[in-house]
């Protein structure tokens, strides 16, 4: 008899998959973009096209930024909409994905119980199901997401992360969802005052990522906040940046890196996806 073809492909056990998962970073941008059919919208279904449907997707998102590193932990954890001012219809949105309290547990002792805490408290806040309900529409992979602690240092949450580079050979997408370039008080008033050129400062600190990220300078990018000298205008506060530290973290040298995304909106808020893997 003949093997399937998959049986000689694979050498880490115990998965069964042959390859390991891509890691992807996402600029999630406006929530409108969860409703509207635009460039950006397309831009997050497209990522689907890019990688394997997960067994499960570990989410950190820049809008679960708190005091401590948390899992989600429930069977069905909730669809937040922490945003306000925004039209109706965004309230509406539910994305019913399960959770998956075995790996939660799992993800804690990788990080170490120490380190980490199970919550009920979260769930699926729009940096996450902005992006996977145009990803992964059927809402069928579960999700869990991990905060980020706001107390740590750039290189203690890039060390903390490093440990869940291997859940990509058990078939689990590390989804980091963030902005390249996020000030919002920028935005606004661009929005506001219809200047839609986008500053030097943004484009430098965009492009200083991508070169980075390009050349696998985990270090580069582990002190480019708020130590570059635009840093401080492209993320005002951290929490839109380190969603990019989480997913560079679980990467490596031999992971070819993929931009399907390279645009600004509002001016001065990078949209930049990248794909690892
Ligand atoms: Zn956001």
């Amino acid at each position: 008899m003949t093997n399937p073809p998959e049986a000689s492909a694979g050498s880490r056990a115990p998965s069964s998959r042959a390859s390991r998962m891509p890691v992807v970073f996402v600029g999630h941008g406006s929530p409108m973009h969860a409703i509207e059919d635009n460039r950006f919208s397309r831009g997050f279904a497209t990522l689907r096209e890019l990688v394997p449907k997960p067994e499960a997707i570990v989410a950190i998102s820049a809008h679960w930024f708190v005091n401590g590193t948390y899992l989600t932990a429930q069977p069905n954890p909730r669809t937040i909409h922490d945003f306000g001012g925004f039209p109706q219809a965004l309230y509406e949105i539910d994305y019913p994905a399960p959770g998956n309290g075995a790996l939660a547990r799992r993800i804690r002792a990788l990080l170490g119980e120490e380190r980490a805490a199970l919550s009920t408290d979260w769930g699926l806040d729009h940096g996450t199901w902005c992006v996977l309900r145009r990803m992964f529409p059927e809402a069928d992979v579960p999700v869990i997401q991990l905060s980020i602690d706001r107390r740590l240092e750039p290189a203690r949450h890039f060390e903390l992360a490093r440990s869940l580079g291997e859940l990509r050979d058990e078939g689990v997408l590390l989804l980091g969802s963030g902005n390249v370039v996020h000030n919002l008080r920028d935005a606004f008033r661009r929005m506001q005052t219809g200047d839609t050129d986008t500053p030097e400062w943004a484009r430098s600190f965009d492009a200083t990522v991508r070169d980075a990220v390009l050349q696998h300078d985990h270090a580069a990018l582990v002190s480019l906040w708020p130590g570059y000298e635009t840093a401080r205008l492209a993320h005002p506060t951290p929490d839109h940046f380190l969603p990019l530290l989480y997913a560079q973290a679980a990467t490596t040298d031999a992971d070819p890196v993929r931009f399907p995304m390279e645009a600004f909106d509002l001016g001065s808020v990078s949209m930049r996806n990248i794909v690892w893997g």
